[in-house]
């Protein structure tokens, strides 16, 4: 099968956030059927939807032969490798890893919706994503994000 070019955006804030997101991206480019080809800078972002400590966010551009509800099904493995836990909508989360773009797909299942349905509205997305991909945010949606707090943390290792 042919590879699709996806990005995923990580996000985290509980425990070591940032050692979270960094080994989630290193854990990423071990799993069969995907490479990590870029990889953002570590931002820290305040909450937004979600509750709890500031997020640690970035963002991953990988190719890919899993089709989406694959690559979603080995997201979701990583995340319960975190200790993700789901005990309520917008909890905390150890690991969240989120399908941001998949190629040029659309998609509007039940379970996954591509692209991202809040990808646009969201600093922590979208300025991790301009960084590694300009060609897929504009000036204005980032303009439209620009009063949210998120500050760039660091390179990854
Ligand atoms: P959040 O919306 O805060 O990321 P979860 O990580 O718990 O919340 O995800 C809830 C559900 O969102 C998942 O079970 C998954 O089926 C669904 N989902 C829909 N579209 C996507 C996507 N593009 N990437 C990841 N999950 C998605
Ligand atoms: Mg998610």
């Amino acid at each position: 099968m042919k590879a699709a070019r996806a990005f995923i955006a990580l996000g985290a804030n509980l425990g070591d956030a940032r050692a979270t997101v960094t080994q989630a991206i290193h854990s990423l480019g071990q799993l069969p059927g995907i490479t990590v080809m870029k990889q953002s800078s570590l931002y820290r972002s305040a909450p937004v939807d979600a509750s709890g400590p500031d997020f640690i966010n970035a963002v991953a551009e990988v190719t890919t032969t899993l089709n989406p509800q694959a690559l979603l099904v080995a997201l979701q493995a990583l995340e319960q490798d975190a200790g993700r836990q789901r005990p309520y909508r917008n909890a905390p989360r150890t690991l969240d890893l989120d399908i941001l773009l998949y190629g040029e797909v659309t998609l509007d299942s039940p379970t996954l919706t591509i692209p991202h349905p809040r990808m646009f509205t969201r600093a922590f997305v979208l300025l991790p994503l301009a960084e590694i991909a300009p060609e897929h945010v504009t000036a204005a949606q980032l303009q439209a994000v620009s009063q949210q707090a998120i500050e760039r943390v660091g390179i990854l290792p």
